[in-house]
């Protein structure tokens, strides 16, 4: 393995591996995400409140049935011919009757509370859906944003990329391999030295014995640690 030249290679990856991470810790990038959660509850919320609405519409269903059934009652016992009943049966006829008016009375209030929570039910989802409008508008805004910003980056990024292939040119296909397996798995520097006789130059880990009698021989090892491979500095 020749480690001068896939130290050239990685060193001008570095200016990729910038590009890259200025691209992930955009600001466009993380406010996009935080509107993408905005939105995830909203719609939540829409649901909860679509659930909700359509119970108050069913009890008020109810209570409308019970109230026009009530009603009737009411009506049957008014039209009752008094002047044939005694005065127990009037007496008995009167008592239904405030019962029924006050049964009324209570669905009147229960129709009031029911149209107050579908008012409020509305009015929420009113702002719910604007809610959600108003982040896709802005999440429509950051892609835009990101999209403007990565390609500002395009000349740059080729740039190093054909740097890249004409030093890859000079480094073997199996260091090369190995190389590449270790970026994609967002391992960079993937070469770093040997510190002090026995550290990793990443991690600082201190590397076992038989590891650096081993790097004497092969000339690279792999951190147990980091994973990065380690090479002895040129004496
Ligand atoms: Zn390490």
């Amino acid at each position: 393995m020749n480690i001068e030249n896939i130290l050239k290679y990685q060193k001008a990856d570095k200016g990729l591996v910038d590009i890259e991470n200025r691209l992930k810790k955009s600001p466009y990038k993380a406010k996009e995400a935080e509107l993408q959660n905005t939105k995830k509850k909203a719609t939540a919320d829409y649901r909860d409140q679509e659930v909700r609405g359509q119970k108050f519409l069913k009890d008020f269903e109810n209570i409308k049935k019970n109230f026009d059934m009530t009603e009737k009652k009411l009506k049957e016992i008014l039209a009752k011919d008094v002047s044939s009943m005694s005065i127990e049966e009037i007496e008995r006829t009167q008592a239904i009757k405030e019962k029924i008016e006050h049964n009324l009375k209570i669905l009147q209030k229960m129709f009031k509370e029911l149209d107050d929570g579908i008012s409020s039910v509305t009015s929420e989802r009113i702002k719910t859906v604007s809610a959600v409008n108003d982040s896709n508008a802005k999440i429509g805004l950051c892609k835009k944003k990101f999209e403007e910003e990565e390609q500002s980056l395009l000349p740059e990024k080729a740039k190093i990329e054909k740097d890249l292939k004409v030093l890859e040119k000079d480094v073997d296909s199996e260091t090369m391999e190995k190389y590449r397996k270790k970026r994609q798995d967002g391992i960079f520097p993937v070469f770093v030295e040997l510190e002090m006789g026995a550290y990793c130059g990443f991690c600082r880990m201190e590397q076992p014995k038989v590891a650096l009698s081993h790097l004497k021989e092969t000339g690279v090892i792999t951190c147990e640690h980091c994973k990065r491979y380690i090479y002895a500095p040129k004496k």
